[in-house]
C-alpha cells in the first residue's frame, strides 16, 4: 500500500534521508525504529505530504505523493497521523474533536459523524468521556481521543509518531492496548516507537533507520532478538 523507493530529503545542506526504500503492505504493522535525528518523523511527514521530498518516489496504492498535486488532499485523509503530542482542540469536547474532520473535511452529515464518533470513542474505551474537554482528560485518554479522531477519517493507514513517548509510564499500556487491537482488526499501521515490547509483540516487520538509511529490516522477532547489523545491535543494547 505504501511504497518508498530511493527517497531523499535535505534540509539546507543537511541530507536527512539518503535513499529510503521500503514498503508497508495492506494489513501490515511495521515499526520504524532508530536513534534520535535519524529521520523517522521526516519519513512519516513525507508519506502524508506534510513535508516534500527531493528525489525517489512515494506511492500510496500506486498514486505518487506529490505536494504540488491536487491529489495530496486525498492522501492526507488516507494517511491519518497520530503524533506524540495529541494536538486536540482545547475548546472542543472529545466527541467534537473526533467529528471535526468528518464534518468539515469530508462533509459528512453531522448526525452520522456524531454517531460514528461515539462508536469510535467507545471502541478506544472512552464511552463515558464524550463531553469531556482535553484539559479534563489524562494524557492516555487524550491520545486515545487522537486515535479515535484518526479512525474517524476512515484512513487506509495510520502513521504513528512516538504516540506514547509523552505519556507517564502508567498510561503507556492503555494506548498500546488500543493500537494492538487496531492491529488485530487488520488496520495498516506504520509506527515510530521506542516501545520494543510492542514492536516485538505486534509488528510484522521492523525497519531500523540510522543516518538517513534503512540499515536493517526484517521480521520483528528476528531484528529485535538477533540483529545482524552492528549499528542495530548497538541501538538495541541501549534502548532495551
Ligand atoms: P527523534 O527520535 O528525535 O524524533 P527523528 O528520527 O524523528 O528523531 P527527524 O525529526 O526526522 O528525526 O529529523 C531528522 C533530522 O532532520 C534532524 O537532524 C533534524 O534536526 C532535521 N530536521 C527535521 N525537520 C527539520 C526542519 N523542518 N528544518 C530543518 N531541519 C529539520
Ligand atoms: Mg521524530
Amino acid at each position: 500500500m505504501i511504497e518508498l523507493s530511493g527517497v531523499t530529503k535535505s534540509f539546507g545542506s543537511h541530507q536527512v534521508l539518503k535513499g529510503i526504500t521500503g514498503s508497508v503492505q495492506r494489513g501490515e504493522v511495521v515499526c520504524l525504529i532508530g536513534p534520535s535525528g535519524s529521520g523517522k518523523s521526516t519519513i512519516l511527514r513525507c508519506i502524508n505530504g506534510l513535508e516534500s521530498y527531493d528525489g525517489g518516489s512515494i506511492l500510496i496504492d500506486g498514486a505518487k505523493v506529490d505536494r504540488a498535486d491536487r491529489s495530496i488532499r486525498a492522501i492526507r485523509t488516507a494517511m491519518a497521523m497520530v503524533f506524540q503530542r495529541f494536538n486536540l482542540f482545547p475548546h472542543r469536547t472529545a466527541l467534537e474533536n473526533v467529528v471535526e474532520g468528518p464534518i468539515h473535511v469530508k462533509k459528512e452529515p453531522a448526525a452520522q459523524a456524531m454517531e460514528r464518533g461515539r462508536d469510535l470513542l467507545a471502541r478506544v474505551g472512552l464511552a463515558d468521556k464524550f463531553g469531556a474537554y482535553p484539559a479534563q482528560l489524562s494524557g492516555g485518554q487524550m491520545q486515545r481521543v487522537a486515535i479515535a479522531r484518526a479512525l474517524a477519517m476512515q484512513p487506509k493507514a495510520i502513521l504513528f509518531d512516538e504516540p506514547t513517548s509523552a505519556l507517564d509510564p502508567e498510561l503507556v499500556g492503555e494506548v498500546l492496548g488500543v493500537m494492538k487491537s487496531l492491529a488485530e482488526e487488520g488496520m495498516t499501521m506504520l509506527v515510530v516507537t521506542h516501545e520494543m515490547g510492542f514492536a516485538r509483540e505486534v509488528a510484522d516487520r521492523v525497519l531500523f533507520l540510522d543516518g538517513g538509511v534503512i540499515v536493517e529490516e526484517g521480521a520483528a522477532r528476528e531484528v529485535l532478538s538477533a540483529p545482524r547489523n552492528p549499528r542495530t545491535q548497538d541501538f538495541l543494547r541501549r534502548v532495551l
